[in-house]
Formats: C-alpha cells, structure tokens, sequence
C-alpha cells in the first residue's frame, strides 16, 4: 500500500525537525562544544532563542532570515539543511514504505547529511559523529533486522578496507613523488565509509565507492576545465561517499542490471 499525501507532509516535518538538530550538531561538534548545553542561541548577539522562534523552517520565514534581538541576517543554509533532511526522510519513505528500512536509512540520511556538511566546512568527518553513527547502525541492525547481521560486518569491513587499501595506495605515491610524509587520504574517511558500510551490506558498499569515485571524477574534471581548480588541490572526499552510497541504496540494483545488459550487447 503506498503511503497517502498527508504521511508524507507528516514524515517531512519530522524530518525538519532532526535537520534542525543536525544544525545544531554540525556548528557545535567541529567546535568542540556540548550538542545539549546551552539552548539555541544567536551567534552574534548571544540572545538565547525562543521555543516558537525555533520551529523548523517556518521560524525562518516569519523572522523574514533575521534574529529577533540584533536583527543581523541568519543563514540561509539553516533552514535549507532543515528541508533537506525532510526531503531525504520522504525520499525513504517513498522507496521503503513503513517499515524498519524507513527507520534505518533515514537514520543513516541523518549521518550523511550532516558529516557532508562538516566536511565541506572544516576538511574533517570528527570521530564522535562517525562512530555514534556506527553504534546506530549496529543497534538498529540487532534490533530490527537480525538477518542482516553478517551483511552489517561485511559491510563495515569492505568500507575500512576499501579506504585503507587506497590510502596506504595513495600515501605510497605520495611519498614516491613528493618525498613528503603525507597521508592521501585522512583516517576519518576511513571510518566514514566504514559506518556506512555497516548501514549498507557490501554489495552496495561496493557500490557506493564506484559511484562515490564516478561522480568525484567527474566534478573534479568540470572543475579543472571551468579553471576553477588545480590538479593538486585537496577535495574532501566525504560528500562524495555520501552521494554515493544513496544512490547505491536507491539505484545500486538497477545500476548493476543496465551494466550486465550493456555488456552482453
Ligand atoms: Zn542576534
């Protein structure tokens, strides 16, 4: 049965509201400072914000992008944040329907989206994100979906091996060609795409590192053409992991099905 127009607007408000809190996660966990102590407050002026000036979105609207207090402007990428996470909550809803997988993924959207964010702010995905993520998927994964528990290990083992494979790759050449002890690629991306893949299964953890890299390599070529960026330039790698692995969750199967159909052409 597919869900009716007014579950949908129901899980999209819910979903505002855990991009609300993300908000507050990715502006406090790369600081160093509590996710529960203080309350909201602005970042200019310090006044501490109300409960009906915290409403996910409409907030925003109402306060025409402005802090009730000193008036300075507010982000933009609040409220887009608030309604992208409410976008990704009905996109599951629409592939999964209701069920334990609607918990999951969003839940794994949730991750996604926020360490995205971070890593285009600060070039890091921090490890009490990276490793809450991976206890969620394990709880969740031994609470509702037993029979996909060697998928979960399999899947956690592909993520770290995969990355630290081609960074110890990645360091070598380095290190040949520069003669500098740098690592290609940070640690944190290895324990990204490890919880990922606990979230995931190795099938689709696969997957998501084709597509991850695909879709890197093809922005980085746009880029370099467009002259807005040089060979050598550090990318975080991290959004593109992430990019990856929803479509992997969402079109991974029929991926694979085109590419064998294309194949036996
Ligand atoms: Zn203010």
């Amino acid at each position: 049965m597919r869900p009716e127009i007014i579950e949908y607007i129901a899980l999209f408000l819910f979903g505002t509201a855990i991009g609300s809190f993300l908000n507050v996660v990715i502006y406090r966990i790369p600081a160093g400072l509590s996710i529960v102590k203080p309350g909201s407050f602005c970042p200019k002026c310090k006044r501490s914000i109300k409960p009906y000036e915290n409403v996910p979105v409409l907030s925003y609207i109402f306060l025409l992008g402005r802090c009730a207090g000193c008036k300075s402007s507010i982000s933009f990428r609040y409220p887009l944040i608030e309604c992208s996470m409410g976008l990704l909550a009905i996109l599951m809803l629409w592939k999964f329907g209701w069920s334990w997988d609607l918990l999951i993924y969003t839940t794994l959207a949730a991750f996604l989206l926020s360490l995205t964010i971070i890593d285009l702010d600060v070039y890091r995905l921090p490890n009490p994100i990276t490793i809450t993520g991976s206890i969620f998927a394990i709880v969740l994964t031994l609470a509702f979906r037993r029979s996909f528990i060697l998928d979960m290990i399999l899947g956690g083992v592909v993520g770290i091996g995969v990355l630290s494979l081609q960074g110890l790759v990645g360091s070598l050449i380095v290190r040949l060609t520069r003669k500098k002890k740098t690592s290609a690629l940070g640690l944190g991306d290895v324990k990204f795409a490890g919880m990922i893949g606990l979230f995931l299964g190795p099938g689709q953890t696969g997957g998501m590192f084709i597509l991850g890299i695909f879709i890197a390599t093809l922005i980085s070529i746009v880029l370099i053409v467009a002259g807005k960026r040089g060979w050598t330039q550090r990318i975080p790698f991290g959004p593109y992991l992430a990019a990856g692995a929803l479509l992997s969750l969402f079109y991974g199967k029929d991926i694979w099905a085109w590419y064998w159909s294309f194949l036996k052409l």
